[in-house]
């Protein structure tokens, strides 16, 4: 099976910019999300994870290589109003920023934004505003007005305003960043909703490491190019080289990296709840 999502060797560099050769936002860069899948793309600030995200929704073109989106290069001069139409309404995009995402005073019609934008029927986009409503749990303020929400309850709504259109990918550029603990949680929890539930493919951009350990797969930007790729227990077992990278590792990892350096243990790194941590460290030191 093709990959929904397919980054086959892509440059990218900002109009903008001086013309040397560091100075690629993205250089040589490959990813395949696979439909269904759920990969977090992690990385320092400025390595490119943002300008991945805008190449693969058509905000900006690449300079060279592929990107195929359920099949087709979408990087050809070739493409049409009508291709990059359809990439958006396959591949939906949450950012970062709740407040600017929302176009409309009541819930419902900012829901109806996007299928409104696609030309659907008002009965079947009254249909879907429910329905998405009712996925993200918000279903009850379908009439309320957006700004008096909290930030997680506004990316809930942000979030049905793109299930509204049925994507069949969606790309969470930090989405969870500038929410509170709670709000983070519910954003979360609906993120995995989609996935597991809903079928739709997550590609999550963030800097929680306990959001990455939920993927399928995370890959590691650095400089505009892959540093590392593999499940979470892969990527994570090496801490050194995501420190190296300038990322944090989690707090299992962590725990277990600093046991075995000051006392030897020799524990297998890996990303376990607390409750394993502790067996593990009980079977290598006793019960004292
Ligand atoms: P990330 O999302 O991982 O923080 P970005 O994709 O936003 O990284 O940025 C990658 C590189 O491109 C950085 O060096 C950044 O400074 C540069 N960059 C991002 N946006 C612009 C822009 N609009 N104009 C010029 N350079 C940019
Ligand atoms: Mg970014």
């Amino acid at each position: 099976m093709n990959p929904l999502i397919k980054l086959e060797n892509v440059s990218y560099k900002y109009p903008d910019t001086d013309d040397f050769e560091n100075n690629f936002a993205l250089n040589d860069f490959s990813l395949d999300v696979n439909e269904g899948e759920f990969v977090a793309l992690l990385g320092h600030n400025g390595s490119g994870k943002s300008t991945a995200a805008k190449l693969i929704n058509m905000i900006l073109t690449a300079d060279s290589g592929k990107i195929y989106i359920d099949g087709k290069n979408i990087v050809d001069e070739k493409i049409t109003e009508n291709d990059i139409y359809e990439v958006r309404k396959n591949v939906g995009m949450v950012f970062q920023n709740p407040d600017n995402q929302i176009v409309a005073t009541v819930v419902e019609e900012d829901v109806a934004f996007g299928p409104e934008n696609l030309g659907i029927q008002p009965k079947e986009i009254r249909r879907r505003v429910d329905e998405a409503l009712d996925i993200v749990g918000m279903r009850e303020y379908v009439r309320h007005a957006p700004h008096r929400l909290s930030g997680g309850q506004k990316q809930r709504i942000a979030i049905a305003g793109i299930i509204a259109m049925k994507p069949r990918c969606i790309i969470f550029d930090e989405s969870t960043a500038m929410l509170d603990p709670l709000g983070r949680k519910e954003v979360m929890n609906t993120i995995l909703h989609l996935n597991k539930e809903e079928k739709i493919t997550i590609i999550l951009i963030t800097h929680y490491m306990n959001e990455a350990v939920l993927a399928d797969k995370v890959v590691v930007m650095k400089n505009g190019s892959k540093y590392l790729e593999g499940t979470p227990n892969e990527v994570f077992s090496k801490p050194e080289k995501l420190w190296e990278a300038g990322l944090e590792v989690p707090q299992s990892v962590e725990l277990i990296h600093a046991l075995n350096k000051e006392l030897n243990l020799e524990i297998p790194l890996g990303v376990y709840d607390f409750d394993t941590c502790a067996e593990l460290i009980k079977e290598k030191i006793g019960n004292k």
